[in-house]
């Protein structure tokens, strides 16, 4: 069973803040500290209320550092990163990568295989053909021919990660098979940065990276974080929902502000590989709750490509704590799980157990 609200209007690309940045005008507080700046094409901040070993500086050099280390692996958009030359490089040929680039491909092929390929880490070859990566927006609609060649680049099955020792290779079998882990950076970032905190000894953080989530413990006032999805509308810091993610990994991917027009027609980022084409659905933005943000970051995308009814019975067959934004005549209309219920304080529960149609 899923439930149903009215939501309001649009959701923005990581339509999640924190409530400390949607009280803008607050300071941290002594016993917080925190950090912001931008990474992987988008925006990240950091927020503990334990000490950092060596102090603010020293957190911001270190997340900084971490955040460097991490485009220099897996950006597409850096054509020295590991995973450009690696795309560029010959099949057959298995390279050696770094674990925590692994863990990210690892990944992307296991959401590949539980969501029978609606995640596909290869898709990258579509993504640019339709201008959403490194390749500039197409001035008309790509052919059918075009999209047909684009699609024969596709596929996990040509992506091999294999295991030697301490090494972990990745091998292609074909020369052209282009690696995207775009949608999956953000996710991978937050969870890194958690565990660079927990080394240090910081159990009390929030950390978002655009729509990727990792909190622990509780903020300045000694409550748990909470994060609002917000009211993208043209209201700021209106707010559509709040959620507690109470140490868990929370992401958020959305097809309403990444988009363009072309000759009168929409084009999301979102692909559908089985169709070589953006998404048309009436899904806005898909919301998962998980152990990890990495998982969360794979998942999200997988039900944005399904659109509403197969992402809801998806999450309804492997009990995912989903929460979905759905376009109707009316408006918006969110419908989550009852697994992501325990997350969301602020809704009164008699409301929140209507059941959706
Ligand atoms: P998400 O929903 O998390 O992911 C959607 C993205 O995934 C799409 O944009 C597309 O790239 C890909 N995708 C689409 N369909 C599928 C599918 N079916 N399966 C798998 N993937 C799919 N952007 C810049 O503009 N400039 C930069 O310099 C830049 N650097 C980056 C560096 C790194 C390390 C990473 C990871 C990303 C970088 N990006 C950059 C990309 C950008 O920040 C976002 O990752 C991207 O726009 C999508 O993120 P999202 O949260 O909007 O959407």
């Amino acid at each position: 069973m899923s439930f149903s609200l009215k939501a309001p209007t649009f959701l923005r690309r990581g339509a999640l803040l924190t409530m400390m940045l949607l009280l803008a005008a607050c300071q941290p507080s002594p016993t917080q500290t925190r950090i912001q700046g931008n990474t992987m094409g988008t925006y990240f901040v950091v927020t503990i209320t334990d000490p950092y070993p060596g102090g603010k500086a020293a957190l911001d050099q270190e997340v900084n550092a971490l955040l460097v280390r991490m485009n220099k692996e897996i950006s597409t958009y850096d054509p020295d990163s590991l995973i450009s030359r690696f795309n560029r490089g010959p099949a057959n040929e298995p390279q050696i990568i770094p674990a925590a680039m692994a863990r990210i491909v690892q990944q992307g092929i296991d959401a590949g295989h539980l969501t029978q390929g609606k995640l596909d880490v290869t898709v990258g070859p579509l993504v640019n053909l339709w201008g959403f990566g490194p390749d500039k927006r197409p001035i008309k609609r790509p052919s059918p021919e075009q999209i047909a060649k684009a699609r024969e680049r596709v596929g996990i099955d040509k992506l091999t990660l294999s295991r030697q020792g301490d090494d972990f290779l990745l091998a292609k079998s074909i020369p052209d098979l282009y690696l995207d882990l775009s949608t999956l950076g953000e996710g991978a970032a937050s969870d890194e940065i958690a565990a660079l905190l927990e080394r240090k000894g910081v159990d009390n953080y929030l950390i978002e990276v655009a729509g990727a989530v990792r909190s622990k413990g509780h903020n300045s006032q000694g409550n748990p974080w909470r994060v609002a999805i917000v009211e993208p509308s043209d209201r700021p810091g209106a707010i559509e929902d709040v959620v507690t993610p109470n140490g868990m990994g929370l992401s958020t991917a959305g097809s309403y502000r990444n988009y363009y027009e072309l000759d009168g027609q929409r084009y999301s980022h979102i692909i559908d590989p089985a169709t070589g084409e953006p998404v048309t659905h009436k899904l806005v933005s898909a919301s998962v709750i998980t152990q990890t943000t990495l998982e969360a970051d794979a998942l999200d995308t997988a039900l944005m490509v399904m659109g509403p009814e197969q992402a809801m019975a998806f999450a309804r067959q492997h009990h995912l704590a989903v929460y979905l934004i759905v376009k109707t005549e009316q408006g918006f209309e969110a419908i989550f799980t009852p697994e992501f219920a325990p997350y969301l304080p602020a809704r009164e529960q008699p409301e929140a157990s209507r059941p959706s149609t």
